[in-house]
């Protein structure tokens, strides 16, 4: 055993820290209203953070602005606790003049940035806060056609503030054919824009099979998702999560119905520790260069 430094146990050491103190992640979901985020943030995380809605009327009472609401909830699974965060951005893109509607959701994520770097600053560090927002869903509608302009203009603003995971909402309202050529018209619209989204790294170092695993998810996004928080009947008389339709029924938990169970994997299983990393080594970090750098320090 000469020349056993014994970094390889590194990863178990880390995450056996991680599973005494708990996990906190935090999610920003942002997309137009209707498009099935509060469902999907129920769906994603087994639990009830938003009252069930048969459906969604638009109101008469029309709120002038984005409002942020951040709902917490404790997910325990396994001994393992999670401290799961949801920032819900209602009234994106419901504006007669939607020009600004990114920009609450900056300042937001700026001020949580801030919060941080208020921290970081005193003197006792020793109790840390990481409000930082991890990861932000941004819901596609899925109209088949590409991007519209709302899409391009959030995404432009906020893509060095924060990982954005691309997804087509309510993919069921889509054909397989449909959805492959609608993936691969958004994947173009955002090169073309140059909006750099969430990239998953790969490690040459990593088994063959996880090799394979991440490939799989990263080769889904932008994810094609169907949301619902209660269950139906197959017929065959099993009873799963998912949409009724006349010609069947689509599970939200079965791979080949929807990329559901991969955007999943992602988030808590293969990448969150990455999501927050990326986040607090580069975008917080360049954030707090060039505040500091702004303010002559
Ligand atoms: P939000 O305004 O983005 O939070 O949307 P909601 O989650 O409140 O959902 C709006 C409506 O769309 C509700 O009637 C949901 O049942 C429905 N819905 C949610 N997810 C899906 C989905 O994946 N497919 C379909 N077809 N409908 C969905
Ligand atoms: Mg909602």
């Amino acid at each position: 055993l000469q020349g056993y430094v014994g970094f390889a146990n590194l990863p178990n050491q880390v995450h056996r820290k991680s599973v005494k103190k708990g996990f906190h992640f935090t999610v920003m979901i942002v997309g137009e209203s209707g498009l099935g985020k509060s469902t999907l943030v129920n769906t994603l995380f087994g639990t009830t953070l938003y009252p069930k809605k048969d459906n969604v009327e638009p109101t008469d009472e029309t709120p002038k602005t984005v409002e942020i609401q951040s709902l917490s909830a404790e997910i325990e699974e396994n001994g393992v606790k999670l401290r799961l965060t949801v920032v819900d951005t209602p009234g994106f893109g419901d504006f007669v003049n939607n020009e600004e509607s990114w920009k609450p959701i900056l300042d937001n994520i700026e001020a949580r940035f801030d919060a941080y770097l208020e921290q970081e600053n005193r003197v006792n560090r020793r109790k840390m806060v990481d409000n930082r927002v991890h990861a932000c869903i941004y819901f596609i509608a899925p109209t088949g056609h590409s991007l519209k302009p709302l899409d391009v203009e959030f995404m432009r603003r906020l893509h060095t503030k924060v990982n954005l995971i691309p997804v087509i909402a309510k993919s069921d309202t889509l054909t397989e054919d449909e959805i492959k050529q609608f993936k691969q018209r958004i994947l173009d619209d955002i090169k073309f824009h140059n909006i750099q989204i969430y990239q998953a790294p790969q490690y040459e170092y990593d088994d063959p099979e996880t090799i394979a695993e991440n490939k799989e998810i990263i080769n889904k996004i932008p994810f094609a998702i169907v949301g619902s928080d209660r269950e139906v009947e197959r017929d065959d008389g099993k009873k799963v999560r998912g949409r009724k339709y006349p010609w069947g029924v689509i599970e939200v938990d079965n791979p080949d119905h929807c990329d559901f169970v991969k955007l999943r994997q992602m988030l808590i299983r293969t990448h969150m520790e990455e999501l927050k990393e990326y986040t607090s080594d580069v975008l917080y970090e360049n954030y707090r260069s060039e505040k500091l750098e702004s303010m002559g320090v």
